[in-house]
């Protein structure tokens, strides 16, 4: 597992991190303005930089190759994902279900006791597998939206 890619996200792309996330890549969002801090949270965390910005790519820690940057031509997000996805040779069936979408925190899983009160009744009765995030407190079970992002992701496959 040493050469899966860990990622920082710039916030002019910023929804690539839920769908990074949603496969299972360590992707950490960068809304600040100073880009010298994003390259050097990259460099310190061996993160590869996914921007739109070209300024960025001109970085001499960056032309140098220490670190790593995918520059993102589209402004469409599946079609950002979908080049990441081919740039870097990601799976998109990686480790789903295993990060929380909103922070990023490797999710716990959950006995179906433990979320019953946490979670609507329909739900509580039709899914069994429930994860919960340590951070944010948000509890993930396989329901629909689930499904139709999944999915979403598959149907990059093969293009
Ligand atoms: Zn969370």
């Amino acid at each position: 597992m040493a050469d899966t890619p860990k990622f920082i996200v710039d916030c002019n792309v910023g929804k690539l991190a839920r769908w990074l996330r949603l496969m299972g890549y360590d992707a950490l969002f960068f809304d600040g303005d100073d880009d010298s801090e994003m390259v050097a949270v990259a460099k310190a965390e061996g993160r590869v930089i996914l921007s739109r910005d070209t300024r960025i790519m001109e970085r001499r820690l960056i032309t140098s190759g220490r670190v790593k940057a995918v520059l993102i031509d589209s402004d469409q997000p599946e079609r950002q994902i979908q080049q990441v996805v081919d740039t870097l040779g990601l799976d998109s069936r990686f480790r789903p279900f295993s990060l929380c979408l909103e922070c990023n925190q490797p999710l716990a899983e959950r006995g179906k006791d433990e979320v019953k009160d946490l979670v609507p009744p329909y739900v509580f009765k039709t899914q069994n597998q429930f994860m919960q995030c340590p951070n944010c407190q948000r509890i993930y079970w396989r329901g629909t939206h689930w499904r139709a992002m999944t999915k979403r992701l598959e149907s990059l496959r093969g293009e």
